[in-house]
């Protein structure tokens, strides 16, 4: 029986990695027998073209697919037409042939001979983040498994192949990746980024593996949990981790990615990791409130020297300096325990309004739900 394996891809600004993604994945997965491929892309509030190729790429395969069942020899589908094509696999054209992106020689899509892949869009109303990508990804996805991976290629198609083999083999719910080295990326991001993991193992519920990406393929049960979690504020690897269920490893070497930027910048991983902290450790409340009693001993303490001192030795003179220092420092330590504390609130007033993770503005979800029924 064949299996059904969702591909969620997240894009954002990605128009110059789309071509290359399309081409090598769907290479990689031709190569996997007995599992039938669906794309999801999620275009996150992208400005440029991203969501433009990925209509086209959803209208293309729904042609191909159409043609291919009133034709069933997959070599005569879509074959070298007469129609040109655009020169790049999602060239802007508004009139991309088959060409390329169907293969010059027949195959219904470059590297899915006889398979003719189903693509299935959501486009979101502005940019909503990578985790609400994810979450959307995954709540669209009704496949055996789902796999999760980013459009710059740095999640290396071909580990697919090898993720599906381990969760068939080893009965495991999910098969993750992580990588090994962090090549190519600024050292002060990969110092950052070691420690939060050091200090998020320690202090926090759960255990993240250092090196962990969103590169995974679940189960279907994992998925549906995950879904199950609609929080606001994602931190997906947390939640990964949270769920539960069995996780196989898998190492890879880090890649560039082929085109385009990373669109993290320094303020936007800060901000990412404390994310993290916050929805997954308790730790820093109950540190405050190990600080909080401490300097009330020590001030009790100080305390009683002073009144000793003043009863036994006499009125001293008065220390105006020490005690401007105590003030600045326990103002300082009130205002920051505030803060610590205000964080949590925050996330609990934004949860309470129950906003919605994302918002839809286009998607060929619901048709492909009806051409699936028919
Ligand atoms: N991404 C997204 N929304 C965002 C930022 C990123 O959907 O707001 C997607 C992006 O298009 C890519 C993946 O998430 O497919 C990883 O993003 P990026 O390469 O910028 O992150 P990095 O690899 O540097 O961690
Ligand atoms: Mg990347």
């Amino acid at each position: 029986m064949i299996k059904h394996i969702d591909v969620i891809v997240p894009c954002y600004n990605e128009e110059s990695s789309l071509d290359r993604f399309w081409k090598e994945s769907g290479e990689a997965f031709s190569a996997i027998e007995g599992y039938e491929f669906r794309y999801i892309f999620i275009d996150d509030g992208s400005s440029d073209e991203t969501l433009q190729k990925i209509r086209r790429l959803a209208a293309l395969q729904e042609t191909a697919k159409g043609e291919a069942s009133d034709a069933p020899d997959p070599d005569t589908i879509l074959g070298a037409s007469d129609a040109p094509g655009p020169d790049t696999i999602l060239g802007t054209s508004d009139a991309p042939g088959p060409d390329t992106i169907l293969g010059a020689t027949g195959d219904p899509a470059p590297g899915n001979p006889g398979a003719c892949p189903q693509v299935s869009y959501i486009s979101f109303s502005r940019n909503f983040g990578k985790e609400a990508a994810m979450y959307a990804g995954l709540q669209a996805s009704d496949g055996d498994f789902a796999v999760i991976m980013d459009a710059d290629l740095q999640h290396p198609p071909q580990l697919v192949a090898e993720m599906i083999r381990i969760v068939e083999e080893t009965g495991c719910d999910s098969c993750a990746a992580r990588r090994v080295s962090r090549k190519g990326e600024p050292k002060i991001r990969s110092a950052l980024a070691r420690a939060f993991y050091k200090l998020m193992n320690r202090y926090s519920d759960i255990e993240i593996v250092d090196g962990a990406v969103d590169f995974r393929l679940m189960n279907r049960k994992m998925v549906k949990a995950i879904v199950g979690m609609p929080e606001n504020q994602r931190f997906s690897k947390g939640i990964f981790a949270w769920v539960g269920f069995s996780t196989e490893w898998i190492e890879f070497e880090n890649v560039r990615r082929i085109a385009g930027e990373s669109k993290w910048t320094m303020w936007g991983l800060m901000k990412y990791a404390l994310d993290g902290f916050i929805d997954f450790a308790e730790a820093p409340l109950k540190f405050v409130g190990v600080l909080g009693g401490l300097t009330t001993l020590c001030s009790a303490v100080y305390f009683i020297i002073e009144f000793l001192k003043t009863v036994i030795v006499g009125k001293d003179t008065p220390g105006y300096a020490s005690t401007i220092c105590l003030i600045l420092f326990f103002g300082g330590l009130i205002i920051a325990i505030l803060s610590l504390i205000a964080e949590y609130i925050g996330r609990m007033y934004m949860e309470t309004k129950g906003r919605p993770i994302y918002i839809e503005k286009e998607s060929n979800i619901d048709e492909d739900k009806e051409r699936k029924a028919d």
